[in-house]
């Protein structure tokens, strides 16, 4: 929002507007994905498992390190929330707000997703992304957002004063309690901030407020992933289908996901090992 300032800008205001920003992390500086080894992995894979994610609700799947998934639209325009954890440990997760600080605010092809502190590392690489076409449009917006965080029944019960139950946020609980056993208010511990894949998204150039509009997906695309450890998915397909409009409803039309996992010739990837936790002292300086 923006609003009227109460304070008196300085003599030198327009001169301190005028500094040029600098990138807070280049990503010349990060560890290489091996994009090479990638592709011919890739050109080597077969068909493995799927998963249908239904509308207005969510599953989880599992990806051995090594291994691709793809989520593709099928029927219809649908936006799909994910979350990902180390196989083995669920308090190892994507870190939504530090991918966003090295990638930008929309990911695609050679992005990577972070994992949390302290392991911060490569959870998976994204090989392929039939959107990549559509860049930034002239409202600032792009298609799969680390910036958004999922719908949830909260925020729903704050503006609207109903509990909605169909919410991407409860959608990823109810999955992940399915899989691990764990009772609802457990799992709701472990579900986090998402990409929200296929979603068009951005910020308003005027009052800078998030904002989403109709996904350009078709069915037949997906985005692509590397598996760079062995993962625990779960994906939600949004109650708000392609957010046009609107979410936490039963008003939109929606459609289902689908996951698919491929398993290449693990001859192709010679040289690539799973990336290790950060090698940091987690000393603290104490
Ligand atoms: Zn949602």
């Amino acid at each position: 929002m923006k609003r009227t300032p109460r304070h008196q800008a300085p003599a030198d205001a327009d001169d301190r507007k005028a500094v040029q920003p600098v990138i807070c992390y280049p990503v010349e500086s990060l560890p290489p994905a091996d994009m090479d080894t990638y592709a011919a992995a890739r050109r080597s894979m077969e068909f493995g498992d799927a998963v249908v994610v239904p509308p207005r609700s969510a599953r989880t799947f599992r990806v051995p390190a090594g291994n691709f998934f793809r989520i593709i639209s099928v029927d219809g325009p649908q936006v799909g929330d994910l979350n990902l954890w180390a196989a083995d440990d669920l308090s190892e997760r994507f870190y939504s707000g530090k991918t966003r600080a090295l990638h930008g605010t929309h990911l695609s092809t050679g992005d990577r997703m972070w994992s949390s502190f302290p392991h911060m590392r490569p959870m998976a690489t994204i090989t392929c992304d039939t959107l990549d076409w559509y860049g930034f449009d002239a409202f600032g917006a792009g298609v799969h957002d680390v910036i958004g965080t999922r719908c949830d029944p909260y925020t729903s019960r704050l503006l609207s004063g109903r509990d909605y139950h169909q919410c991407c946020h409860s959608n990823l609980i109810r999955a992940l309690a399915a899989e691990t056993g764990l009772p609802l208010d457990q799992a709701e511990a472990h579900v986090h901030d998402v990409l929200n894949v296929f979603m068009c998204t951005g910020f308003t150039h005027d009052t800078h407020q998030y904002f989403m509009k109709a996904s350009p997906v078709r069915p037949g695309d997906f985005l692509e992933f590397f598996a760079e450890i062995d993962l625990l998915g779960a994906l939600s397909a949004c109650p708000g289908g392609n957010c046009a409009a609107e979410h936490s409803s039963d008003r939109a039309a929606c459609y289902p996901l689908k996951v698919e996992i491929w398993q290449p010739d693990p001859k192709r990837l010679a040289g690539w090992v799973p990336p290790a936790p950060s090698a940091y002292s987690r000393s603290h300086g104490g």
